[in-house]
């Protein structure tokens, strides 16, 4: 049997099976999670379409809630970072980020204005415009920020007065388990049931009967087969997908000042951030100058087990993702490209991959047209800024990208041509809870946080009395 339990009902549930969990660090099976039944997934779905009754209903006991589980979240910050840690690999500090950054996103929503809009109001009638909820949410998670990327479901979708069943990723399970554990006990049982187990798992709750709305954050790939899935049933979704930022630099940038934000934006959470730069675009005229910088400060990166206090990025979180950026990283120097810094795995236990800046690839390879969700960043040259942005948009993805400049309007009169959810203005991977964050094109559907946010756990109905 697991130590980390689902939560059915308001209850500490094992599964008849479980599976391993591997440290990315190590490459082994470090711990395991329960394997959610078909039978358990019903009874999760059932719980949350009963408990949906009552917690509809009483809008201040939801404020009340969610404020006490943010709280509760917090006091646990010390319990889950370790445990987040040991299965996604990121280093312990920003796994205590991470955990009370999920806290903070609760408790904002726990305070968020639910609108109710007067449109008219004359000696005809009274027409208001309010949020009801939906209903049950099957909400589904990726490895990548499972804690956090939890909570911006979880504190919109109860607050409107959903109920919920969330499945993180089977990489990163046993952190999102004792979060629903730890907010279980604010809340009524069935608001919030939490399962694991595989892929399939998640295609059970798209499928089942029961969901009115689907939260996804994943891939592009999984996400189309979420739209299909839920087309029959009209469930609603949202879907926050993948990315392929550009990081537009201009051509009075100062090294000195930007590298550090670059190199965040690009390396942090070892790449694996949906919205990480993933392309950057340097003038021709200040090419060498920017990458020795760029170069420099990857090759100082301090790389290891996030548990070790020294460490500054942690492995890569599976063995697949491992193979795909090692793989797109060999593609692009067979074809040409040179790495300034790094440009291969480490050796020796554990999925560890050598921050690797490249230069000379250009669009036409993979690694610049798709997106590689590791620590490897290619830098491509442009002449005039008109052909960045057009390089730039010139791709199915449309998450976010950023302008980098001296002057901050000649930046931000780029950043207003480019196709995404956020475009930044000397800044990258700067999130709120506040700011509506979601994809254009094949970055999603939807967005995630803010009242836009809350707006996408609720359906829209007219309230009309007559005079
Ligand atoms: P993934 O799509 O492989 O898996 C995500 C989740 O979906 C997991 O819980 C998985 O078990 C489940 N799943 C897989 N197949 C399914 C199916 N057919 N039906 C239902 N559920 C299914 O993604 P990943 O590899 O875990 O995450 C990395 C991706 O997530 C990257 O593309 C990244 O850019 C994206 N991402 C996007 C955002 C955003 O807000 N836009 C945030 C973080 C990550």
């Amino acid at each position: 049997m697991s130590d980390v339990s689902m939560i059915i009902d308001g209850e500490r549930r094992a599964a008849p099976a479980t599976f391993g969990v591997v440290n990315p660090a190590t490459g082994a099976v470090h711990a395991d999670a329960p394997d959610c039944s078909r039978e358990q997934l019903d009874s999760a779905f059932d719980s949350a379409a009963k408990a949906f009754t009552d917690w509809r209903r009483d809008e201040a006991a939801r404020r009340a809630a969610l404020a006490a589980g943010a709280e509760l979240l917090r006091a646990a910050t010390d319990r889950i970072a370790p445990v987040l840690t040991a299965e996604q690999g990121k280093p312990l500090a920003a796994a205590v980020v991470e955990v009370r950054g999920a806290a903070h996103w609760l408790k904002y929503f726990s305070r968020l204005e639910l609108p109710r809009e007067v449109i008219q109001d004359d000696a005809r009638a009274r027409v208001e415009v309010v949020r009801r909820p939906m209903g049950v949410v099957a909400a589904i998670t990726p490895w990548n920020f499972p804690v956090m990327l939890a909570s911006w479901k979880i504190g919109p979708a109860l607050l409107a007065g959903n109920t919920m069943v969330l499945k993180p990723s089977p990489y990163t399970p046993r952190s999102t388990l004792l979060m629903a554990e730890v907010l279980a006990e604010a809340l009524p049982p069935g608001v919030l049931n939490a399962v694991s187990g595989s892929d399939e798992l998640g295609r059970w709750m798209t499928a089942h009967p029961v969901p009115r709305k689907i939260s996804f954050t994943g891939s592009v790939a999984t996400g189309k087969h979420i739209a299909a899935s839920a087309a029959p049933d009209l469930k609603r979704v949202t879907l926050e997908l993948g990315g392929n930022d550009a990081a537009i630099l201009l051509d009075d940038v100062d090294p000195a000042a930007i590298t550090e934000k670059i190199f965040q934006g690009a390396f942090g959470n070892s790449g694996q951030v949906c919205s990480a730069i993933k392309r950057l675009y340097v003038p021709e005229s200040r090419h060498d100058e920017i990458v020795d910088a760029l170069a420099a400060r990857a090759a100082a990166a301090r790389l290891g087990d996030g548990l070790d206090p020294g460490t500054e990025l942690g492995p890569v979180q599976n063995r697949p993702q491992f193979e795909r950026v090692g793989g797109l990283v060999a593609e692009a120097l067979r074809g040409g490209a040179k790495a300034v810094a790094g440009g291969g795995p480490l050796d020796g236990p554990g999925f560890f991959f050598q921050p690797t800046v490249l230069t000379g690839a250009a669009e036409g390879t993979r690694i610049v047209d798709e997106e590689q969700f590791g620590p490897a960043l290619p830098v491509l040259t442009y002449r005039d800024v008109d052909e960045a942005v057009a390089r730039a948009n010139a791709t199915m993805f449309g998450l976010s990208g950023s302008v980098w400049s001296a002057d901050p309007d000649r930046a931000e009169a780029v950043a207003d041509q480019l196709d995404c959810g956020t475009a930044w203005v000397n800044a990258h991977v700067a999130l709120g809870p506040n700011q509506p964050f979601g994809g254009f094109k094949w970055s999603g559907i939807g967005v995630e946080n803010g009242p836009w946010g809350l707006a996408g756990f609720t359906e829209t109905q007219v309230r009309y009395r007559a005079r």
